[in-house]
């Protein structure tokens, strides 16, 4: 980190921020359809597993054959990549949890590591945008946690989309559980989630999203429905790109045309990624597949949640 300035400018953000299976994926490649945006996935990942593991790129490549993502990771480490990188993972296991939550109530646990956190984190995305030579980059890693992180660094000037869906239909598709094929982006073998399961944490991370619209004030945060985005996109869009202070229109329309998208650099998400050409559907089959009592049984912890986002 020697010699490092920080930037005079803040790098600006746009922050996907919800549960998964929630259409985060596919968002983040539709923002970085605009010649200003680095559309970059789940950031967090990168250095959690996508590096490590040498996962895909949604370029196609493996990560360690992306120009983009070897430049910026050999730049961002200095060179020192696997310690660097295992170093920094502690710092996000530390501060990119739910316990975030409380550090950011309590200010308690936020000392000399969590700046050396904060530094680095900002370096990830000033090498980034250097690199890219764009001007705001998108983190869908939807984690609450980091989202808090995030809105304490000095550095960084972010915007967040809190993405919701129908907790019902998110518990559908956890309840298929699918095999390991890592050249189509599925790392790992993907266990079905039972819908209490899903039911729990869907409120929970929701919650911890609402718990920034409060500290942040509205200015800062929007929300987004999965069924308005995928009903309505042109809408949609044009609401977000207001907020962000982007012209979307043009992206906008092609998605209300069905005109399908390629894929940037974005890393780990959803497997629609790894393919070149992605259209924007609608996937609203639970409502006809999944028994009854199923989806009783998530409104029965869920419930409550659902009507305060308008789907009861
Ligand atoms: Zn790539």
């Amino acid at each position: 980190m020697e010699g490092f300035q920080m930037p005079s400018q803040s790098v600006r953000i746009a922050y996907i921020a919800g549960y998964g299976r929630s259409g985060s994926t596919i968002l983040d490649i539709a923002l970085g359809q605009h010649a200003a945006v680095v559309g970059a996935g789940e950031i967090a990942a990168l250095t959690r597993h996508v590096l490590a593991q040498n996962e895909y790129c949604a370029c196609g490549s493996a990560i360690t054959d992306c120009g983009f993502w070897s430049t910026v990771s050999r730049h961002w480490s200095n060179g020192r990549e696997a310690e660097f990188i295992r170093d920094y993972c502690v710092l996000q296991k530390k501060f990119e949890g739910l316990s975030m939550l409380l550090k950011s109530i309590s200010g308690i646990g936020l000392g000399p590591q969590f700046e050396e956190y904060s530094l680095h984190t900002t370096r990830l995305f000033t090498t980034m945008l250097s690199y890219s030579n764009k001007e705001m980059i998108v983190d869908s890693s939807k984690l609450p946690g980091r989202a808090i992180a995030l809105s304490r660094m000095p550095g960084i000037d972010m915007r967040i989309i809190h993405l919701v869906r129908d907790g019902r239909g998110v518990a559908w598709s956890l309840l298929k559980g699918y095999e390991r094929d890592a050249k189509s982006g599925l790392q790992k073998e993907i266990k079905p989630k039972s819908v209490f399961r899903t039911a729990l944490r869907w409120s929970i991370v929701n919650l911890a999203v609402e718990y920034l619209s409060r500290t942040l004030g509205p200015e800062r945060i929007i929300r987004v429905r999965y069924e308005d985005f995928t009903s309505n996109p042109a809408a949609t869009l044009q609401q977000i790109g207001s907020f962000l202070k982007l012209d979307l229109s043009q992206i906008g329309s092609s998605l209300q045309r069905g005109e399908p998208m390629g894929p940037g650099h974005q890393v780990a998400g959803n497997r629609l990624r790894m393919t070149s050409s992605i259209e924007l559907k609608k996937d609203e089959s639970w409502q006809t597949r999944m028994p009854v009592s199923q989806q009783l049984s998530f409104q029965r912890l869920g419930g409550w949640m659902l009507r305060r986002y308008g789907y009861l």
